[in-house]
């Protein structure tokens, strides 16, 4: 770290891990810059503290029972968090800004602002009336974030019909409308106003914060600063600037790195979907199949209580387990980053969330898209139609067409040509976050930015 700068950020994440891993690789980059970092987390999902010695850890009530924080509604638990957070966050924060620490009015303002993800909407006149200058750090790519906020009125307008099922949605490129149709789909109105006040508490922010950068996200970025007004920080692939990652909720597996260390270059096809994700039984074992089929050695993660209905993967029949470890290696959790920068892995069956599309490029390993929600739809069509980094399985779980796709990317030159331009894109990105580059100047800036809203 840096010589202490005096000031101290306190941080607010969503308990989801797609939120909990850019907040801490954004606390560990602002630590190292001088700052003194509180994490202000709920008890449902709470990040190991052990892991990180240098910050200090508030942990809130969050009021959720036991049933419903194993509810795999994400929008329910969403609304629930915001509902029930609201109330112990602002004793906390209130308790903090007053507490002998920070209790002097000359103390007090040593605290530069609250940064929290953009899914806390009750912010806003809390900050305000304690003189708070909050910024606002939002998890997916900035082009998900602007054209989300369309999608209260695309389902007003009862958009999409279903012959037209590959035009391009003008409002919320580059999707497609079978894309937005089923983000539609499965969205209730509830949602639509819970979008309204994450556009809202956006706006009325002093910044912006995403793990994007110009390389992938420039229209966006300029739109996006021209809608909120706002400063806007686009300051790269957060990981990469400290290599372990240390914000898991679940034990990697680590027998995972042996094993692939016994693989031959290029040779793995890692299978994850993130930490949400959940699949039937039957898709479970196309996959299986497909894989198998393929006859290309994998790495696949299957969470347990991933498989809906089962435990973990008791689903798979006794023989097509034996068949299945001839070539692979099922975890519950693995590694990512350290996977998808070993050697041996030579592509990624992925959901696509945003920091594993983000990982997979900045490793260079070229993808095979499956997404299943929200802004994964978005993420493979960037990866697929725009970057042309990767296959789109189209939502096809279906074991000839996976083996068929893995062959595609692993044996054939469609996949060779795939590859070459993965690695252009990851030389790209990797740019970015080097002195000078994109990411590099924003983050310089975002600090800059810290530093004077205490002044
Ligand atoms: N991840 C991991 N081990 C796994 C699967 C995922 O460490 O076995 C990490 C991955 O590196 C990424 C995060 O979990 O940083 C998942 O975030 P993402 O936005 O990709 O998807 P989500 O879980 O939010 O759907």
């Amino acid at each position: 770290m840096e010589k202490s700068n005096g000031l101290q950020v306190i941080l607010f994440p969503l308990p989801l891990q797609g939120c909990i891993n850019p907040m801490i690789q954004l606390a560990k980059i602002l630590h190292s810059r001088g700052f003194s970092v509180t994490v202000i987390h709920t008890r449902f999902n709470a990040p190991r503290a052990s892991s990180h010695p240098f910050f200090k850890f508030l942990q809130i009530p969050d009021g959720l029972s036991e049933t419903e924080t194993r509810s795999r509604d994400v929008n329910l638990m969403l609304t629930l968090l915001n509902e029930r957070c609201e109330s112990p966050f602002r004793d906390c924060l209130t308790k903090l800004l007053q507490s002998p620490e920070s209790g002097t009015e000359q103390k007090k303002q040593r605290i530069s602002c609250l940064i929290h993800d953009s899914g806390w909407i009750f912010t806003e006149p809390l900050a305000k009336s304690l003189n708070l200058p909050r910024l606002v750090l939002n998890a997916t790519k900035v082009s998900f974030f602007r054209g989300h906020f369309a999608l209260p009125q695309l389902r007003r307008e009862r958009y999409l019909p279903l012959q037209e099922q590959e035009d391009p949605v003008q409002e919320f490129p580059p999707l497609r409308k079978k894309d937005v149709y089923q983000l539609l789909d499965e969205e209730s109105e509830v949602l639509d106003a819970y979008l309204n006040r994450i556009h809202d508490t956006a706006k009325s922010s002093s910044g912006l914060i995403f793990m994007s950068c110009e390389e992938l996200d420039q229209d966006s970025l300029t739109q996006t600063r021209q809608d909120f007004q706002v400063p806007i920080f686009a300051i790269g692939p957060s990981h990469t600037r400290f290599p372990a990652f240390s914000s898991s909720l679940l034990t990697p597996d680590e027998t995972c790195i042996p094993w692939l260390d016994k693989r031959e270059d290029r040779s793995v096809i890692y299978v994850s979907f993130g930490s949400l994700v959940t699949i039937s039984e039957s898709e479970l074992l196309e996959i299986a199949w497909g894989l198998r089929n393929s006859d290309q050695p994998f790495l696949w993660v299957v969470r347990v209580g991933m498989v809906n209905g089962t435990k973990w993967i008791e689903a798979i029949p006794e023989e097509v387990m034996e068949r299945l470890s001839e070539k692979g290696k099922i975890v519950k959790w693995a590694p990512q980053q350290d996977v998808l920068k070993h050697r041996a892995i030579g592509g990624y069956l992925t959901h696509n969330g945003w920091n594993s599309t983000v990982e997979s490029v900045c490793e260079g390993v070229p993808m095979i898209c499956l997404p299943f929600i929200w802004d994964q739809f978005l993420n493979a069509r960037f990866v697929c139609d725009i970057w042309r980094v990767g296959l789109h399985l189209e939502n096809r779980i279906e074991r000839n067409e996976i083996e068929r796709t893995i062959r595609i990317l692993f044996l054939e030159a469609q996949g060779e040509a795939i590859r070459e331009r993965m690695e252009l894109l990851k030389e790209k990105v990797g740019r970015s976050v080097k002195q000078n580059g994109s990411a590099y100047r924003c983050l310089e800036n975002l600090v800059d930015h810290i530093y004077h809203l205490s002044s």
